[in-house]
């Protein structure tokens, strides 16, 4: 099997390691072989990004448009093949694979057109005959860090920003799903990315992630990933005065008031909490439902939930692929013991390993009910198919238990009232609020991101990304 390696410095480049990438549907289906850097690798991608800085931050942006133009095109010409690869080694399902590749080629087609679109201010000075120009310059070496749950779009909505404001990149994707980010460095590459510019450093986080954040050269770190590593990611930036961006996880709540229609209520709440089978740092874990509508809105999830088929990604009619891999379904099986067990809570549906034709890591989802905010499954991030109702008296209620929560990523509520949606939006503590829809499922070019402990740091995606791909420098002119 052709071992897919490491871009440094332009060279594709073998590791001192390589993995095999696992398809979750069926473990003896190996996707591909992939190297492994070390930190010694990771150093020599850093150097060459350093390298390419000067000529890359300074390039005409016609030069940075017609890279990231060329690299939209070839992804959105390829969307069904890359997303066929991202269902094979992470797991969702074809469909939401090819959605995702789609998104994947919008964020560069975006990127693309800001890189013609960049401005800068003047501003009269309160000192006579003096002018005043206010513009932003690339931030230097970007490292960037990001998780398995959406292999090609995360790193396309860092990666795509990042180049579009003159930055050079080390990249570092989840060492669970190389391929997706393999294909997009060798797309850029051929797009015709000078060396240097993009460096993919595939392997472990406490190896090739450790030596990014170690380095003096590295300016700024933009991660997606777990609470813990992000707040280990934060305080090793801080030691370096580097600037740190961090997207986490969630808990995000549902609201279904008594008002909502009941159809749109549940099929937002089976789409936000299970679809990509509940790996969503968006998913809608916590179902927040009104007394008036409670029992009616159970027992029609549980009718959708007895509808969904859990099979291989990639076969037709699947709606849930298989979990991730053997660790993180023990996690989900855990917190289902939890919730069964020291929370008290009801299992009204699923939580069930299932087997298929293939070897695979299948769970059916699973729907708590009779469950109180207070409870483990309902406070801790679970990031699988696991979903509970909390039944509240009414929308005061539900709304104060919405946002008791140290997370705030993505909050929605269901609801025919313009009087309740219009509060929720300005009262819900989330960085996005969605109304009538799922809390997972976003534009490609408006800002995302989340507050408390979702998120630190400046949004991604949209304008909104040049505050953490760009500094901005005061100029004073005395003619
Ligand atoms: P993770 O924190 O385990 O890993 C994320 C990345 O960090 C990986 O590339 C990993 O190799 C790397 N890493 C691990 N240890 C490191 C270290 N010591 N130094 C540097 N890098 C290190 O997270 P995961 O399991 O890949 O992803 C799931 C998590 O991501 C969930 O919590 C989910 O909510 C979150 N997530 C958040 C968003 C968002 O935008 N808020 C989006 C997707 C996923």
């Amino acid at each position: 099997m052709d071992l897919h390696q490491n871009l440094i410095g332009g060279e594709w480049t073998e590791g001192p390691d390589a993995a095999d990438n696992i398809n979750p549907s069926d473990t003896g289906d190996i996707v591909g072989r992939y190297a492994r850097a070390d930190a010694a690798q990771t150093n020599a991608a850093i150097a060459a990004a350093k390298a390419a800085l000067p000529a890359w931050s300074r390039s005409n942006p016609a030069q940075r448009h017609a890279v990231l133009q060329a690299a939209a095109q070839e992804i959105m010409a390829r969307k069904a093949e890359l997303g066929d690869l991202l269902a094979r080694e992470e797991g969702k399902t074809l469909a939401e694979g090819i959605g995702e590749a789609a998104r994947a080629g919008q964020i560069f087609d975006f990127y693309a057109g800001e890189a013609l679109r960049l401005t800068g201010e003047t501003v009269p000075s309160i000192r006579p005959g003096i002018g005043i120009e206010i513009t932003r310059e690339a931030v230097g070496v970007v490292g960037i860090i990001t998780p398995w749950n959406f292999p090609i779009a995360i790193p396309a909505w860092k990666i795509a920003p990042a180049l579009c404001y003159g930055n050079t990149v080390v990249f570092k994707p989840a060492d669970l799903v190389p391929g997706c980010a393999w294909a997009i460095a060798d797309i850029l590459k051929r797009a015709g990315l000078p060396d240097g510019v993009l460096n993919l450093v595939m392997g472990r986080g406490s190896v090739v992630g450790e030596a990014i954040l170690s380095s003096p050269d590295v300016n700024a770190v933009t991660f997606t990933g777990s609470v813990d590593t992000g707040k280990h990611v934060a305080a090793k930036c801080a030691e370096h005065m580097r600037k740190v961006q961090l997207e986490m996880g969630g808990k995000n709540p549902l609201v279904v008031l008594d008002d909502a229609d009941l159809d749109t209520a549940v099929s937002c709440a089976i789409n936000g909490a299970y679809f990509s089978t509940g790996q969503r740092c968006t998913a809608s874990s916590r179902l927040i439902v009104t007394e008036g509508i409670h029992d009616r809105f159970v027992a029609a999830a549980i009718e959708a939930l007895q509808k969904l088929n859990v099979d291989d990604a990639r076969k037709d009619g699947t709606h849930i692929g298989p979990v991730i891999d053997q660790r993180q379904l023990d996690t989900d099986m855990k917190y289902i013991d939890i919730g069964r067990g020291e929370d008290g809570a009801k299992l009204a549906w699923g939580g069930e390993r299932l087997n298929r034709a293939t070897p695979g890591f299948y769970l059916q989802p699973a729907l708590f009910t009779e469950t109180s905010n207070s409870m483990r499954i309902n406070r801790e991030e679970i990031f699988g198919p696991v979903a509970s109702v909390i039944r509240v008296k009414d929308y005061d209620e539900a709304l104060a238990v919405a946002n008791d929560t140290p997370f705030g990523l993505s909050s929605g509520i269901c609801t025919t009232s313009l009087k309740y949606a219009t509060h929720f939006k300005r009262n819900a503590e989330a960085g996005m609020v969605m109304v009538n829809l799922p809390t997972a499922g976003v534009d490609p070019h408006v800002p995302f991101g989340g507050r408390k402990g979702s998120s630190y740091g400046s949004r991604e995606q949209g304008k909104y990304a040049a505050e953490f791909y760009t500094t901005v420098k005061t100029s004073y002119t005395l003619p």
